[in-house]
């Protein structure tokens, strides 16, 4: 009896745990054919990405979409990257555990979750105070405690946390602001789209070895436009 009585009880468990993210299929095939098949290799980015429950950072109407390969709109003209461009731009950075990441544009905070699934701390600025809100809303609710967000002009960087391991910055300009370049740790590293906002940038990554700073130019890629707080 006593024994019927338990099974009755974690039952319900079990199967609730088998249905919990009806996604986790889609996403796989979203890893194996969008991520892997395009060259990236890195471990935690690629199990990052297998975890990451990307259907809830897209407005429910997009959930279905949400493991498409393409960028989704979430809201003020604003959009999530492909996912591609995410696992991309984290492979790039290097991210391990140990390590420090500032982002510039929470947007949904997706990328910033991908980021906190391997790092230790991300600090992640938008500039929408709606999105800043809603991100920081979404990201408490899925228990990314290692994510601090702020609303604010991320041109400026977060000195008061600085110097990053990693900089990633997910809306596009013309230059890299020179603010970011020295909040850049030693060893660190910082991909951003640069060009010119309203067509296609490049995405360049500088890298920072003895106080040196080293320039990539990489893939062509399309962003929305870096902006500016009136008063800064
Ligand atoms: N990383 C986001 C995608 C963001 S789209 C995600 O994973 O969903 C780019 C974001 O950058 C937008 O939300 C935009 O409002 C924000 N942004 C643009 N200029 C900014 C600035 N100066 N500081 C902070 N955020 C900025």
């Amino acid at each position: 009896m006593r024994l019927f009585v338990i099974i009755v009880l974690i039952m319900p468990g079990i199967v609730f745990c088998g249905q919990k993210d009806p996604y986790a299929a889609k996403r796989d095939r979203m890893v194996d054919t969008q991520i892997i098949a395009r060259g990236i290799s890195d471990s935690g980015t690629l199990q990052a990405m297998r975890k990451v429950p990307r259907h809830l950072f897209v407005p429910a109407l997009y959930a279905s979409e949400a493991y498409s390969d393409r960028p989704l709109p979430i809201g003020y003209s604003q959009t999530i990257s492909q996912p591609f461009i995410v696992a991309y731009m984290t492979q790039l950075v290097r991210p391990s555990r140990g390590k420090t990441a500032l982002e510039i544009g929470t947007g949904s905070g997706y990328q910033a979750a991908v980021l906190a699934e391997i790092v230790d701390t991300v600090y992640s600025i938008e500039i929408i105070p709606e999105l800043a809100r809603e991100s920081a809303a979404r990201l408490k609710v899925l228990g990314y405690r290692n994510i601090v967000t702020k609303y604010g002009d991320g041109y400026l960087g977060w000195p008061e946390h600085a110097p990053f391991d990693i900089i990633i910055v997910t809306a596009a300009a013309d230059h890299i602001p020179q603010l970011l370049r020295e909040q850049l740790a030693e060893g660190g590293r910082l991909v951003m789209p640069v060009g010119n906002p309203a067509f296609v940038q490049e995405l360049v990554v500088l890298s920072k070895r003895n106080g040196r700073i080293r320039e990539q130019r990489l893939e062509p890629v399309r962003f929305v436009p870096l902006r500016r707080l009136k008063e800064n």
